[in-house]
């Protein structure tokens, strides 16, 4: 019977060693003060450029990064892998806008696509949609005014972008997943990854777009994407997630005057989270869903939709799947029981990836966050161990 508290399974490719290193990282950052004492020092050294390897390699990118390359992730995707839970490969490196450094990550980007074509233990591509688009045009062109010239010709770059990644996936079979940032760049990315779908998911879901369920309005927009898809005759790739950028959506919102984007509670947010589950499982035949949480709930959930319905636990329409170095619990127990389960795995060099270290720094600190789950599955774990060498 398929439970997350089972620490043998969900630590099974950690040695002792392994397990003393996250522990020890997870109680640094059970203690905020020094996370906040932190992330200064690390973004001013980031940012004089000085070298930071030192620290930061051997502790958080270590438990956060598979590694510099696509190449060096290959010995993180095999571990994995020896337990059945698959990679998506994700090149988080968060840069300059201009032509050259997009080109620079669209090309990434794309060997990324052809990499996990070639590798049966990587069976997604993903790629956030802001790294290929004028991040102005892309928030002028969502946010309904009327856009001049040079907005236009950069939505069409974007626009171009897009299609030379998802006909890369395409024409390698290999599904990929647009993330999704913050909510005034939505509308636009939203209308070309609509148009992607139909033109690329004709008799599977190859291209995938993301739902922030803290949203208020995600219920609906899945709603009529699914009605779209029916009507026009392509399979809809649901990625699901709560969101990332809360705070930051609330601020600007007060700032800016205008109606608060994001749910009024947490409870609303489950709520319409585990809702989006229940709708997209039940026009299955329409729909593809990946369940990006380490929400037990909300894993646990979808696992009894699936039981309900009665689909098997490898239905490849259905895919579970947490961040590298977190909840291992969920992905480890799932795998074991044979579900469709993938860790996203990011990479880059260490200077580049700060941001994205820091997001994960910080959410692991928050007094609700995740320290304190995977703090005390990691000592369960130890205590465990330790009791078995007796
Ligand atoms: C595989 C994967 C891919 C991801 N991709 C993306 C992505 O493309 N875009 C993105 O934005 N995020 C992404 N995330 C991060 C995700 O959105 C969440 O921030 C993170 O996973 C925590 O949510 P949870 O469901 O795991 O867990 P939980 O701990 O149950 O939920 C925490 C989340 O609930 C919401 N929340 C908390 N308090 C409140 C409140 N007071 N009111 C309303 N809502 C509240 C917030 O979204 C918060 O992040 C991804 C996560 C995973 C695991």
């Amino acid at each position: 019977m398929l439970t997350f508290d089972n620490t043998e399974t969900a630590f099974k490719i950690k040695s002792d060693t392994d397990l003393k290193r996250a522990h020890m990282l997870f109680r640094i950052l059970a203690y905020p003060v020094l996370v906040k004492i932190g992330n200064p020092f690390i973004n001013l050294a980031s940012t004089l450029r000085l070298p930071i390897g030192w620290i930061v390699k051997p502790t958080a990118y270590r438990q956060f990064v598979g590694g510099e390359t696509l190449e060096s992730c290959k010995a993180a995707v095999d571990k994995l892998y020896s337990a059945k839970v698959y990679s998506i490969l994700d090149y988080s490196v968060e840069g300059k806008k201009d032509d050259k450094s997009i080109q620079e990550a669209l090309n990434e980007t794309i060997r990324s696509v052809i990499n996990a074509g070639k590798d049966p233990n990587i069976p997604f591509a993903v790629f956030k949609p802001t790294a290929f688009g004028d991040n102005k045009a892309l928030e002028l062109l969502s946010n309904g005014t009327m856009p001049d010239k040079k907005t236009l010709e950069e939505g069409e770059k974007f626009r171009q972008r897009m299609n030379t990644l998802c006909s890369t996936a395409y024409k390698n079979d290999i599904p990929i997943l647009v993330d999704a940032e913050d909510s005034f760049y939505q509308n636009f990315i939203d209308s070309v990854v609509l148009e992607m779908m139909e033109k690329f998911n004709r008799s599977k879901a190859i291209v995938f777009n993301t739902y922030q369920m803290y949203r208020v309005d995600r219920l609906d927009v899945l709603k009529n994407d699914i009605e779209r898809a029916r009507k026009k005759g392509f399979y809809l790739g649901a990625k699901f997630v709560r969101g990332a950028y809360m705070e930051k959506e609330r601020e600007r919102a007060r700032r800016m005057n205008y109606p608060d984007p994001i749910q009024p509670d947490k409870e609303s947010t489950d709520r319409d989270y585990n809702m989006a589950l229940k709708v997209s499982v039940e026009n299955i035949d329409v729909v593809s869903v990946f369940n990006g949480t380490h929400n037990e709930k909300s894993s646990m959930y979808l696992v009894e939709l699936m039981k309900e319905k009665g689909l098997d636990p490898g239905d490849q329409r259905l895919w579970f799947s947490q961040l590298f170095g977190m909840s291992d619990h969920i992905s480890f127990n799932l795998a074991e029981e044979g579900y469709n389960v993938a860790k996203y795995v990011p990479y880059g060099p260490v200077r580049f990836v700060l941001p994205y270290l820091m997001r994960r720094v910080e959410e692991n600190t928050s007094v609700k966050g995740q320290t304190g789950r995977e703090l005390g599955l990691i000592k369960k774990e130890v205590r465990r161990r330790s009791q078995y060498q007796k």
